[in-house]
């Protein structure tokens, strides 16, 4: 059975029951965003890995969410422009696969700032004289590498061999260059938080890296359109274990996430949720703003429970 949520024009899209209530039928919780401070832009799911635990479900000629053109992103970085955006950021499947990159980032980068998110192997090794005139840009480019486990062994598992040592050329090479540089890595329950530093800020002195990059840790998210069970976020649940600041914190409210699919851009909630129509909020940011955005998603459990968000954004 499916409803109309609200009169607003992204919520006139048909959307699942399930959107505005649980499966025993509680109220769900929904997040209204305050402003739109970081525009992320799907540079599509091919890439030239094919990790099995990829949330994009990204691999080498993957099209499920298409290449963005420079045309595709432009009316929308223009868009944001007009609606206050503080920063762009862009992910894939790897960005640098993406032959339309350098120049959407060349464009981006004289209004705001830009970070992009790589595996740091071949396809960006093979751009870094491209992006060296972008240092000269008005605003900085930071660039977040994946970095799944301090140990090469570990991060090999899934991306194959070599590319423990290619993402470390890559950090030291973006480095060198002038570019701001941060880590994602996957949580380590396993060991404590501090060993885990410890571990990274160790494999960081031996590339000739600052021991103390910044790291991003993300828990399990799994693959796209997996059924996996997780708690259930009513409206109460908002009202009991948030509060008006620690909503603020979570992406929906503040950022929206371009995507291209079918031929068609796509404005999604956030940078976790592009695997569920529900999410298309709209063809246009204006749009997509309106729509109060339900915690129906597996991942949104994530971020409401661990406070999971791909932002790098100061806040
Ligand atoms: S995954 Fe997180 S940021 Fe995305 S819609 Fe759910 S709560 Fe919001």
């Amino acid at each position: 059975m499916n409803a109309i949520i609200a009169p607003t024009p992204g919520a006139q899209r048909t959307r699942s029951r399930l959107w505005r209530v649980t499966p025993d039928g509680k109220p769900r919780g929904f997040i209204r965003s305050h402003a739109l401070e970081e525009l992320w832009f799907h540079t599509g799911t091919a890439c030239n890995l094919a990790c099995p635990f990829c949330l994009e479900g990204s691999k080498p000629g993957d099209d499920r969410l298409q290449l963005m053109r420079f045309d595709d992103v432009k009316p929308f970085i223009d868009e944001a422009l007009t609606l206050g955006v503080k920063q762009f950021s862009f992910t894939g499947g790897e960005p640098f696969v993406n032959k339309d990159l350098v120049r959407i980032l060349d464009y981006a980068l004289q209004y705001r700032p830009c970070m992009v998110l790589t595996n740091a192997t071949e396809p960006l090794l093979k751009r870094l004289p491209q992006l060296r005139p972008l240092r000269e840009r008005s605003h900085a480019l930071h660039f977040r590498v994946s970095l799944d486990h301090f140990s090469a062994d570990q991060h090999e598992k899934a991306r194959g061999e070599g590319t423990f040592s290619m993402a470390l050329d890559g950090l030291r090479a973006l480095y060198d260059m002038g570019f701001t540089i941060s880590v994602a890595n996957q949580a380590i329950p396993e060991l404590p938080a501090y060993k885990v530093a410890e571990c990274f800020a160790q494999v960081f002195r031996g590339a000739g890296l600052p021991e103390n990059l910044p790291r991003i840790e993300f828990p399990e998210f799994h693959p796209p359109g997996v059924a996996v069970t997780a708690p259930q976020i009513t409206q109460s649940c908002m009202v009991d274990y948030q509060t008006e600041a620690t909503l603020r914190k979570f992406m929906c409210a503040f950022s929206r996430m371009v995507v291209k699919s079918e031929g068609q851009c796509k404005v999604y909630a956030c940078t976790l949720v592009d695997d569920d129509d529900d999410y298309v909020l709209g063809e246009t940011l204006v749009e997509s703003l309106q729509v109060p955005v339900s915690m129906k998603h597996h991942r949104c459990y994530s971020c409401f429970r661990y406070g999971a968000s791909c932002s790098e954004m100061k806040r």
